[in-house]
């Protein structure tokens, strides 16, 4: 099974499909043995039927979760009608969710700088390249 907390819900194994658990379900063993035979130990139908069952839940629990919220932005309009575009997570649409703050991981904080770096490099090559000296 998956610990999708460790992986910070990135699945490195997707649960099995349907298909997957009826065929599963297919291979659980139908052999006839005397009702004596002690050389194989059946595994526990019912327990396997439950957790199948489980499975199933979970797997379609995860489903329901992973639809899209079916909600609007619902925002005031210049026309004072509310807006009819479709919500990001925090509730808005893209129009109406606020501006970004900028980047946040480290990394993009570098990137962000290494290409302001570099733009101000690119402009100042630009401006010795025509022997500009000011204004
Ligand atoms: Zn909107």
């Amino acid at each position: 099974m998956v610990n999708e907390n460790e992986n910070h819900g990135q699945r490195e194994l997707e649960p099995p499909s349907d298909e997957e658990l009826a065929r599963l379900e297919m291979e659980l063993p139908d052999i006839a043995l005397p009702a004596d035979s002690e050389l194989l130990e059946l595994p526990d139908l019912e327990n396997m039927e439950a957790a199948i069952a489980a499975e199933r839940e979970a797997r379609r629990i995860r489903y329901l979760a992973s639809l899209p919220r079916l909600k609007r932005c619902g925002a005031k309009t210049r026309s004072g009608k509310p807006c009819q575009c479709w919500a990001m997570p925090n509730g808005r649409c893209y129009l109406h969710g606020g501006a970004s703050t900028g980047p946040k991981t480290p990394e993009g904080r570098r990137r962000a700088i290494e290409a302001m770096q570099a733009g101000w490099k690119r402009w100042l090559e630009k401006r010795k390249a025509k022997g500009a000296t000011g204004g």
